[in-house]
């Protein structure tokens, strides 16, 4: 397990289960999570580890723009952990797909094993890259950098089984989404209000 990873406690069972929820409704497409995410995880240039969708819907005069934050689902089948020859690529205890960057050896099968696109080799660390939640914060009691830095307030992050954090109540008051849940991947990332059509 990468140092980075152990500072914000996600390899210590306390019955938590971290996730994320996505109010696309709220999402205006202004991409400060993708900046943000890159700036906070010095992220190589030509990858992301959260990005938006964008979509044009309707027809002329009656056109609008779909946004749709993306970014690792921290599935609970994930893929990408059964692709991976050297157990670098794991689930934590709290529900928090991560890389050990001492395990990993760069092969990239889980990158292609994961149907959402959300890994990439890191072309300067030479290993699998992707979003943890910003396990490297120093202050476990922040929340991710996308999540801080979203001006729509259209992310949340928290612990599913807190009944005291947004994502609990999120998920409690509407009824949410996940993506291609034909997959059988079981996303933790959930959405409420996005337009999933064609
Ligand atoms: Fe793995 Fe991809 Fe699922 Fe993330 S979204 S846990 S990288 S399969
Ligand atoms: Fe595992 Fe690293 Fe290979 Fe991905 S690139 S499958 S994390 S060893």
């Amino acid at each position: 397990m990468q140092a980075d990873d152990k500072r914000r406690g996600f390899d210590m069972p306390k019955n938590k289960r971290y996730a994320m929820v996505i109010d696309a409704r709220k999402c205006v497409g202004c991409m400060s999570c993708m900046a943000t995410c890159k700036m906070e995880n010095a992220v190589p240039f030509e990858s992301f580890r959260a990005w938006v969708d964008m979509e044009e819907r309707g027809a002329f005069p009656n056109v609008r723009r779909a946004f749709l934050p993306r970014q690792c689902n921290h599935c609970e089948n994930a893929p990408c952990i059964s692709a991976c020859p050297t157990g670098a690529s794991y689930r934590s205890d709290e529900g928090v797909v991560l890389v050990d960057g001492n395990k990993c050896i760069g092969c990239g099968y889980c990158a292609i094993a994961c149907p959402y696109s959300a890994r990439f080799m890191n072309s300067q660390k030479r290993i699998a890259d992707k979003c943890n939640y910003c396990a490297e914060r120093s202050n476990p009691d922040e929340d991710p950098a996308c999540v801080r830095s979203c001006m729509g307030k259209a992310r949340m992050f928290g612990d599913l089984n807190d009944p005291d954090s947004p994502v609990h109540a999120a998920c409690t008051l509407e009824p949410v989404q996940v993506l291609n849940p034909e997959f059988g991947t079981k996303p933790q990332v959930f959405y409420i209000g996005a337009d999933m059509s064609e």
